[in-house]
C-alpha cells in the first residue's frame, strides 16, 4: 500500500523515519523483550526515553533552566481550564486575543474561572487577520496575557509576540510548535496538543516558568494542578508513554534535519512554493490577510466555481488526502506540517494547476 500525502490538521502527517523506526522496534523495544506500549513508566528503559525526549525538547527549542516541561494529557482543550485554574491570583482576571475558533473556546473556558478581557478580536471580520497587539492593550493588572499563536482552522498566526512586560504571556502553540525557533524566555506558558508537530494525539506538552507552578487552590484537582506534575516529572500517574516515545523520535528527526532554523527554511518554502501558486492564479484565492498568514494551515477557496467537493475528490485519487476545508471556513485547507515533505505541496501544486485548466 502506498503512503499518501496526509494534509490534515490534526492527528497529522508523522515523519516517515519516525514511523519506520518505531515499526522496527516496536515489538522488541532495545532488547527488552517488550513494545514500548508494554513497559512500565517506572522501568529504567522507560526512565530513559522520557528523559532524553525533554532533553532533546529542551536543546531544541533552547528552554532556559528555569522551566519545567511536563508531559500531559487532556489535549490543549485541558489546558483552556488548567491555565485559569492555576494562574488565577488575586485580580482574578486576564487578557485574551480572540483571533480565531480556538482562541475562542479558550475564553469561553476561562470565563468559568475569572474575569476575561477580550483585549484584541478579529471574530468580525472571520479571523482573517491577526489585530495589532501593542503594549498599551494589555490590563495592568491582569493575572496573564493568552494568545493562540496559530489559528488551524483560519490559517493565521502571530508573527511578531506581544511585549507583556511583566504579565506572564501564556500561548496555544498547537498547531506550530517546532516550527520554527522562538524565544521561551519571552512565555509564561507555552502549551499545545502533540498530534500537528510533535507525536500522536494523547500527549499535550506544556513548558512552564518554575514561578507560575504551585499557586493553584485546593480546590484545584490534583491532576490539573501543574504543581502535581512538575514534582513528580509528569509521572504521578501514567503518562501516555507510547506517545511520549514517538516524540523523542520525532525531536530526534528534527535534530537530525539541522533543528528549528532548518526546519523553518524548508517550512517556509513549501508554504511560498503554495502561496505564489494561490497568488498568481485568478482561480484560486486566499481568505487570509497577507501579513497574517500561517505556514503551517493554508486554506484556500474556488470563487465563482461549485467545484470544492470535486477539488478534494480529485484530489485523493492522487494520493493527496484530507483536503477539505474546515466546515467553519469552508474551500479547502492544506495543512503543511513539519512532517509534509516539499514534494507532497509540489505534488499539490501540479495537481492544482491541472486542475484549474480543466475548470476555468
Ligand atoms: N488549540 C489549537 C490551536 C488547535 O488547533 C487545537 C486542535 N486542533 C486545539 C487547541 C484543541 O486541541 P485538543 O484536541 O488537543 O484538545
Amino acid at each position: 500500500m502506498k503512503r499518501v500525502y496526509n494534509f490534515s490538521a490534526g492527528p497529522s502527517i508523522l515523519p516517515l523515519p519516525v514511523l519506520e523506526e518505531a515499526q522496527k522496534e516496536l515489538t522488541n523495544y532495545h532488547d527488552s523483550g517488550m513494545s514500548v506500549m508494554e513497559l512500565s513508566h517506572r522501568s529504567g528503559a522507560f526512565t530513559e526515553i522520557i528523559t532524553q525526549a525533554e532533553a532533546l525538547l529542551r536543546d531544541l527549542m533552547q528552554i532556559p533552566e528555569n522551566y519545567k516541561v511536563l508531559f500531559l494529557q487532556g489535549g490543549a482543550s485541558q489546558q483552556f481550564a488548567m491555565v485559569p485554574m492555576n494562574l488565577f491570583g488575586e485580580n482574578g482576571k486576564a487578557d485574551y486575543v480572540n483571533t480565531g475558533s480556538w482562541s475562542k473556546k479558550a475564553i469561553k473556558e476561562a470565563k468559568k474561572y475569572g474575569e476575561v478581557n477580550v483585549i484584541a478580536s478579529s471574530e468580525e471580520d472571520n479571523y482573517t487577520f491577526i489585530p495589532t497587539l501593542n503594549k498599551e492593550l494589555f490590563s495592568s493588572d491582569a493575572d496573564y496575557v493568552h494568545i493562540t499563536t496559530n489559528n488551524t482552522i483560519e490559517g493565521t498566526s502571530i508573527r511578531e509576540f506581544p511585549d507583556t512586560g511583566d504579565i506572564p504571556l501564556v500561548a496555544d502553540m498547537s498547531s506550530n510548535i517546532l516550527s520554527e525557533p522562538v524565544d521561551v524566555s519571552k512565555f509564561g506558558i507555552i502549551y499545545a496538543g502533540a498530534q500537528k508537530n510533535i507525536a500522536p494525539a494523547g500527549l499535550t506538552l506544556v513548558i512552564i516558568r518554575e514561578d507560575l507552578i504551585g499557586h493553584a487552590s485546593d480546590m484545584v484537582p490534583t491532576m490539573l494542578d501543574y504543581k502535581t506534575h512538575s514534582e513528580t516529572g509528569s509521572l504521578h500517574n501514567t503518562p501516555p508513554t507510547f506517545a511520549i516515545y514517538i516524540a523523542k523520535l520525532v525531536f530526534e528527526w528534527l535534530k537530525n534535519l539541522g533543528g528549528l532554523e532548518a526546519m523553518k527554511e524548508i517550512n517556509e518554502s513549501k508554504a511560498n512554493l503554495l502561496y505564489n501558486y494561490i497568488e498568481q492564479s485568478d482561480f484560486y484565492a486566499s481568505p487570509v490577510q497577507k501579513d497574517s498568514r500561517s505556514i503551517m494551515n493554508i486554506p484556500f477557496v474556488i470563487p465563482n466555481h461549485d467545484v470544492d467537493a470535486e477539488f478534494v475528490k480529485e484530489a485523493k485519487k492522487e494520493g493527496l488526502e484530507t483536503l477539505k476545508g474546515h466546515r467553519s471556513v469552508g474551500g479547502m485547507r492544506a495543512s503543511i506540517y513539519n512532517a509534509m515533505p516539499l514534494e507532497g505541496v509540489e505534488a499539490l501544486v501540479d495537481f492544482m494547476k491541472r486542475f484549474e485548466e480543466k475548470h476555468k
